[in-house]
């Protein structure tokens, strides 16, 4: 039985994150482990409410009240148990996960603060590794079906681990060098160390899964082939094709990239350094990309401009401006847009923020202004309002507001515009919706006997919602073999997150 009076006696309370300069001067995580103490108080938080919104909050629909009760009460065996029998990753959310399940704890309905949900996730995560490593579960007897992954990002690897699980042989092809997706090279160290991606992967491996990197599915290998190969195929391909402005002018001077190019320049830094080899941050091309002793610009407001920006910071710029175009949110959910449990729409305060930069909102760039060389300088801008008339976006500048800030690194960082284009999706025979992600049907599968799932299917989107369509993906699939049982199926094509209207 929860502790029906825990919230009345624990504040809300996350572990202290890292000092600033001692965390800036590193790659690792910004948060230090909580402590069993501090973990089994707010456990104690959770009420067992009786309709748990939370659930519905997490697209995982993991059982939040079973594993805090068990946190409370210190059964950490049991607690790994619960959360591991509906997610594959939790060591991944529990660190990057933006917890919608927490703007739907009940708690939030009578002016509470809601559940540390991702704190406690993390700690029994990590528990989980600390306890038995990660035991892994090999099926007992194989299917004698093979299904190939193409991609090995959240989506994939879910998929993989569900399949192999339960018998069937499974390939992930990788184009990339190692695998993870956007969890190896596109997120900082600081966000997530890559030996969680390790110790997983050591998992999985032990589980009968085959990775095959440096493998570019329609390029070095056949739509044709594969589907010779395997009786099914996934596809789990992202959602990384970047948006760009090629219509602001100087779009085209030296030293203004696509966000990713610089992230991943970063994290192929970092991951070097972890190998004991020297490495520049550069272009796939040789060019250097690197914030240190210069004046950076970031155009977006998202996670990934925030990554920019502690990457930024650990490389040593000199000063850093983060562009918005819309103008700052509230600080406290807005009742009236976005009710109880929904999603808020909020100024959200990422570690990165702590670590300095000036964030400027309500403006728009006009211009990247050059240097005389065909360098930037800065980036002329204009402060905007912008409104929705028939579902487009109009932004009008407001007259008299433009100044320059200066800049010798613009990365843009203004969102996705679905999977890339490329030869395995005509191979394949699926094409690109007009959001740029490929539909599936009730069945998950895009054409005959080829699934999708992730960002590729849902647009650029949430490593929980990654997780929970390949698990999906992998029930549809499971069945189109003829397996024996059904397997967990979280979310089906269709499912939205909660929303008000
Ligand atoms: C910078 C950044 C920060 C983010 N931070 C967060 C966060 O903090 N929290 C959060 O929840 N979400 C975050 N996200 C979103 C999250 O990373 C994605 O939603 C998630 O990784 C999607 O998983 P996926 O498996 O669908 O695809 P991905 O992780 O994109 O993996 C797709 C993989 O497919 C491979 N591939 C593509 N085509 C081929 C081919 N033809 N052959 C072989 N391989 C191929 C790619 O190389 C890639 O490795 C972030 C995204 C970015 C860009
Ligand atoms: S995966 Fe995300 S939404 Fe689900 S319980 Fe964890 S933090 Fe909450």
């Amino acid at each position: 039985m929860p502790d029906p009076n825990g919230f009345l006696r624990y504040d809300r309370r996350l572990p202290a994150r890292r000092p600033v300069p001692v965390r800036i001067s590193d790659w690792r995580e910004v948060y230090p482990p909580a402590g069993e103490e501090l973990i089994r108080e707010q456990a104690t938080r959770c009420m067992d409410c009786g309709i748990p919104f939370c659930h519905d909050g997490c697209p995982l629909g993991n059982r939040i009240p079973d594993w805090n009760d068990l946190v409370r009460t210190g059964n950490w065996d049991a607690a790994v148990e619960s959360l591991h029998a509906t997610n594959n990753f939790p060591e991944f959310t529990g660190r990057l996960c933006p917890a919608p399940c927490e703007a739907a704890c009940v708690l939030g309905l009578g002016g509470q603060q809601p559940v540390t949900i991702k704190q406690v996730e993390v700690e029994i995560a990590d528990a989980a590794v600390a306890r038995d490593g990660l035991r892994p579960r090999p099926a007992p007897t194989p299917t004698g079906r093979s299904v190939a992954v193409v991609g090995s990002g959240p989506a994939g690897l879910a998929a993989a681990q569900q399949l192999a699980r339960a018998g069937h042989t499974v390939t992930v092809y990788e184009r990339d060098d190692a695998i993870g997706g956007l969890l190896r090279y596109g997120i900082p160290d600081f966000k997530l160390e890559k030996q969680h991606i390790d110790k997983r992967l050591a998992q999985l491996t032990a589980e009968g899964v085959r990775f095959r990197t440096g493998v570019h599915v329609g390029v070095d290998v056949t739509a044709e082939q594969m589907r010779a190969e395997h009786d099914a195929v996934l596809l789990a391909c992202g959602a990384l094709q970047g948006r760009d402005t090629p219509e602001t002018p100087g779009r085209e001077l030296r030293g203004v990239h696509q966000a990713m190019s610089h992230l991943v320049a970063a994290n192929r830094v970092v991951a070097a350094a972890g190998d004991g080899r020297p490495a520049l941050a550069a272009l796939p091309d040789g060019t250097p990309i690197d914030a240190a002793g210069k004046h950076v610009v970031i155009i977006g407001g998202g996670d990934t401009a925030a990554d920019c920006l502690g990457v930024a910071h650990r490389q040593g710029a000199a000063g850093v401006h983060q562009l918005d175009l819309y103008p700052q949110p509230p600080t406290e959910r807005d009742a009236a847009r976005d009710p109880w449990p929904t999603w808020p729409w909020l100024l959200r305060n990422y570690p990165a923020h702590e670590e300095g930069g000036e964030r400027v909102f309500a403006v728009a760039v006009q211009e990247f202004v050059d240097d005389g060389t065909g360098q930037v300088r800065a980036v002329r801008i204009a402060e905007v309002t912008v409104e929705k008339v028939d579902g487009r976006r109009i932004v009008t500048p407001l007259p008299g507001s433009e100044r320059e800030i200066p800049a010798d690194l613009v990365l843009l960082a203004i969102g996705f515009e679905g999977t890339e284009e490329q030869p395995l999706l005509a191979q394949f025979g699926v094409t690109r919706n007009g959001r740029g992600a490929v539909d599936a049907r009730g069945d998950w599968q895009a054409a005959d006997g080829v699934f999708v799932a992730g960002d590729m299917h849902r647009g650029a989107s949430l490593i929980v919602w990654a997780i929970a369509e390949g698990r999906a993906a992998a029930a549809a699939i499971h069945t189109y073999l003829g397996g024996v049982g059904e397997l967990p199926a979280p979310v089906d094509p269709a499912r939205q997150p909660l929303a008000a209207r």
